[in-house]
């Protein structure tokens, strides 16, 4: 069957349907370490780790073994009145890597939900407390999710602007965004600035705000925005001043993907919630987590008679297949003393990023934390102009990498690479000379 017939049912995410026709996707058969390989049998580099979730590569031998071994005890039983072994386990190997004062897991099926979760507890909290603070904050650029109440704290237009005009849209504030800096500030002159909205924020509705929802240290979807500790801690301290609950988003950063095991710990603070997704898994199976501090869960403890009850659950939530992927990811984490161990490898690809692109007259700004690297492209430096959207220049870049075995997907005008931990050096290399290539294929064409 020729490949258009084989794709004529699929409606593809995130993607101009002729696109999908002029530039079918790759059919990929295998994947192994780094790399994807399609059914022809070439190979790519998964440089973006298959949208942030695959930690120590594709089929990993420790990871798929758990998954198989739990295949022949019992694939799902629901969870109310029953839980799953492996369940058990990971709420225990999860309980103890979580900051201390962070307590009780809920359980939910990726990070859309773990977001909806936080949400829907906060407002609840709330009411159980006899307060009525139903109103949100967000930064500006927020992702945390495509379902309806997480798109009412994201703040990207073109994810976002349709729906915000249809429901509820919550209060953004500004984004912590450096190199396009909101307030004018330069790095020495940085004292978190862009955060005075949202202490007026707080100032003026405080008493109707039932949480301030962030992604710590990076914005991922808004393009791999990196911000200083000092920005994380004054959201922390103004949410601590105003006593606003606070969730951290930690579904791309948390597992040491930043170079520590939760963004988080970059400014000293645990969040009342926080939400956890994709790498939990290693990237096998959909699971979310809403983890909370006990003074959270505390409101919603009684009996019958209390009415307190937390009227949530998916069908799939606490799933044994996923728990037993996210116990061997976890046991990996510890045996591999994550994250500490990742920076030789972290300093190299921070040093080529540098060394590769720094002179480039089309790299407006290279962003690092831990194994994320971005280059924000500019069609000139001098004035972060962007190139033409009709022009198409990083959609093209994605398509040139192809031909270099690299596999990218870039978010608006930022190229990035989120390769998994187990990458060695050689492979970094490559990555990034294969950006390289397939940016010159197209920008000096
Ligand atoms: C990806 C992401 C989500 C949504 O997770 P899904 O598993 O795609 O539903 C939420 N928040 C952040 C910060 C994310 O990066």
């Amino acid at each position: 069957m020729p490949l258009a017939s084989e794709l004529e049912r699929i409606w593809m995410p995130f993607t101009y349907q002729q696109d999908h026709i002029d530039h079918p996707p790759l059919v990929i058969e295998r994947g192994q370490g780094i790399h994807v390989y399609d059914r022809n049998g070439n190979a790519y580099i998964d440089a973006i780790g298959s949208w942030w979730v695959s930690f120590f590569g594709h089929n990993h031998p420790q990871i798929s073994a758990a998954v198989r071994a739990q295949l022949d005890k019992i694939e799902h039983v629901l969870m109310a009145g029953c839980v799953a072994e492996p369940t058990l386990r990971l709420s225990h190997l999860l309980g103890s890597m979580l900051p201390r004062q962070i307590t009780k897991l809920f359980f939910s099926d990726d990070g859309s939900t773990a977001v909806e979760v936080a949400l829907k507890i906060a407002l609840q909290y709330h009411s159980l407390k006899g307060g009525n603070q139903c109103e949100f904050v967000a930064l500006g650029g927020a992702y945390h999710g495509d379902t309806l109440g997480a798109m009412s704290v994201g703040m990207i237009p073109e994810y976002h602007d349709l729906f915000h005009k249809r429901f509820n849209k919550q209060h953004g504030v500004l984004s912590p965004y450096c190199y396009r800096c909101p307030v004018g500030c330069k790095a020495s002159t940085c004292i978190a600035q862009c955060m005075d909205p949202l202490e007026a924020l707080f100032k003026q509705r405080g008493n109707h705000i039932a949480a301030c929802i962030f992604e710590p240290m990076l914005q991922g979807a808004a393009g791999m925005r990196a911000y200083p500790a000092k920005v994380l801690k004054r959201i922390f301290g103004l949410c601590h001043t105003y006593k606003i609950l606070t969730i951290a988003d930690e579904v791309a950063t948390g597992f040491g993907r930043t170079g520590k095991l939760f963004a988080c710990e970059y400014a000293d603070c645990a969040p009342d919630m926080m939400c956890l997704a994709k790498g939990l898994t290693g990237g096998y199976l959909p699971m979310g987590i809403t983890a909370v501090q006990e003074h959270i869960f505390e409101q919603f403890s009684g009996d019958f008679r209390s009415g307190k009850i937390f009227n949530h659950g998916h069908t799939f939530t606490g799933n044994p297949l996923a728990a037993s992927a996210a116990c061997a990811t976890l046991q990996l984490m510890l045996d591999m003393n994550i994250p500490s161990s990742l920076e030789p490898i972290i300093s190299h690809f921070h040093k080529q990023l540098h060394r590769l692109f720094d002179d480039h007259e089309n790299v407006g700004d290279i962003r690092t934390i831990g194994m994320v690297g971005a280059l924000e492209l500019v069609a000139d430096r001098t004035t972060k102009a962007l190139f033409p959207t009709e022009n198409r220049t990083l959609f093209r870049i994605a398509q040139a990498g192809l031909k270099h075995g690299l596999l990218i997907r870039p978010l608006g005008n930022v190229l990035y690479f989120v390769p998994p931990f187990i990458a060695t050096t050689q492979e970094i290399d490559q990555m990034l000379n294969s950006a390289k290539a397939a940016m010159a294929d197209v920008l000096y064409a």
